[in-house]
């Protein structure tokens, strides 16, 4: 069963990072440029031991977004004497030392940490973190689903924290200072309660350790985008290799798309898409792919059933994957 100290000689390392990006000219290979690493490690009783925090110098972004500028505190000029990112980051993982367990508050800084990475070349030994805001909104406020800000979520505890500015490692303190009340509400909980937050955690790693690809297309219309057959292949999240589709890419409704993709080596990958237009015209592919697991698969398969079954004027969308592919042949 899931504790947070669970695991023998782990150590518990709890991260926020800032980042920086721009609205006119985004490069959709790393939309998202860090510019801060902060950390702090903590002991079995959750006391904070030592920390981190390091400033990165952007090579995408160098203007500072306003509103970050104003929420951090950080100046261009701290900027322009950062480190550069594969530094500081290699001296992150070394501070971190081998077989720690990462905590993070939220989903969303571990994808942006895995794309900073990968864009500058760099190891990326972590396995996806803890996210301490969803076990915090599941065994505190009652479901896994409620999203409660890091500093909401500090007066709902009654935890008083002085920290001077919302920056990286001050972020980290304050989640390691709510550590200790979700703990006792995870020993606290009911059995069935248990196993139910273990599957939930199991599931947010599955899709922290998504492929996430976002790139521009030639296309004007999703039409021609489904029937774009080298656009469309799914690499298997495991390997990177092609997979074969199980359940083509078919709309969901609201136009956002699904699909179940089958590596031989690695069973099945679940695949999310939409698309966005660009300020030119062209469309923006978004994808998302992860390993699925048994109810997934079923749950897309029956979704396709039933969307082949309903007449296409009833349907939200007109088309999926397999209609847009033969209509194109046709033409
Ligand atoms: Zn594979």
């Amino acid at each position: 069963m899931f504790s947070l100290a669970s695991g023998a000689c782990r150590h518990l390392i709890v991260f926020d990072l800032e980042w920086n990006q721009s609205s006119y000219n985004p490069n959709h290979r790393m939309p998202h440029e860090i510019i801060e690493i902060g950390a702090c490690r903590v002991d079995r009783d959750f006391q904070v031991v030592d920390t981190f925090s390091r400033v990165i110098r952007p090579r995408l972004y160098k203007r500072l977004d306003k509103h970050i500028k104003k929420v951090t505190g950080i100046t261009e000029e701290e900027l322009s004497i950062g480190g550069e990112f594969s530094d500081v980051f290699a001296d992150f993982i070394a501070w971190c030392g081998e077989d720690a367990q990462l905590i993070t508050w939220g989903r969303d800084d571990f994808p942006v940490l895995k794309r900073n990475a990968a864009f500058f070349q760099c190891p990326m030994p972590f396995e996806p973190p803890l996210d301490a805001q969803l076990v915090f909104g599941g065994v505190c406020l009652g479901s896994c689903h409620q999203q409660m800000n890091l500093h909401a979520a500090l007066e709902h505890q009654g935890i008083e924290i002085e920290v001077p500015a919302h920056r990286a490692v001050y972020d980290a303190q304050c989640t390691a200072a709510m550590l200790p009340a979700i703990d006792s509400a995870i020993a606290a909980l009911e059995e069935d309660r248990r196993a139910q937050l273990d599957a939930t955690i199991a599931r947010e790693k599955r899709i922290a350790a998504s492929v996430l690809k976002s790139m521009p297309t030639r296309h004007t219309y999703q039409t021609e985008a489904l029937a774009d057959e080298g656009l469309m292949n799914i690499a298997c999240p495991s390997c990177g290799r092609r997979t074969a589709f199980d359940t083509p890419w078919f709309d969901s409704g609201r136009e956002k798309y699904m699909a179940i993709a089958h590596c031989p080596a690695h069973g099945f990958a679940y695949g999310q898409m939409h698309f966005k237009r660009a300020s030119s015209g062209l469309l923006i592919m978004h994808q998302r792919v992860y390993s699925a697991c048994e109810e997934e698969v079923a749950d897309v398969r029956e979704r396709y059933r039933l969307y082949l079954i309903t007449p296409p004027r009833k349907r939200h969308h007109r088309l999926n994957m397999e209609e847009a592919v033969r209509k194109n042949r046709q033409e």
